[in-house]
């Protein structure tokens, strides 16, 4: 069991700007990860999410690029960061869905999955619809609808 928590560094390991796309012009954030306990803790903020009730699936694919098509804008990040071939929700990348609260969501988890070096150079996406943590590969999240490059 962990107590939290000796270790954090003071300022975050690296970090994501979130933007959204071109249908979500108002979606953007920033997620931080910070080496703590082991493992990291992934700190996300987000305003401009589209519902003010929304549950929306987020990711850390294993792309390095927000780049893609006209019909999917962020098509380049690829599948969730998984080196070690799971099967989703126990990806590497998973991570716990975030909560609109009219359109502005702030939520804090520890994951011991990943330490923050090992997600630098891949990307964090933000999904149209709440993760089931269940179906095949990817949670029925629906489309992409943000996107950051962990830097
Ligand atoms: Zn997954």
């Amino acid at each position: 069991m962990f107590t939290f928590c000796q270790a954090l560094c003071r300022c975050p390991c690296c970090k994501a700007v979130i933007h959204g796309s071109e249908k979500f012009p108002r979606l953007h954030g920033t997620v931080s990860f910070i080496k703590a306990c082991g493992g990291t803790l992934v700190v996300t903020e987000l305003s401009g999410l589209p519902e003010n009730k929304g549950v929306y699936a987020m990711h850390i694919h294993n792309g390095a690029e927000c780049s893609g098509t006209q019909a999917d804008p962020f098509a380049n990040v690829g599948s969730h960061l998984n080196p070690d071939n799971s099967l989703h929700p126990f990806h590497m990348g998973d991570l716990p869905a975030v909560f609109s609260n009219d359109g502005y969501s702030w939520s804090a988890v520890f994951t011991n999955r990943f330490q923050p070096e090992q997600v630098t150079g891949h990307t964090v996406i933000i999904h149209t619809a709440p993760d089931d943590y269940h179906t095949q590969p990817s949670g029925n999240s629906g489309i992409k609808i943000a996107c950051g490059e962990i830097r």
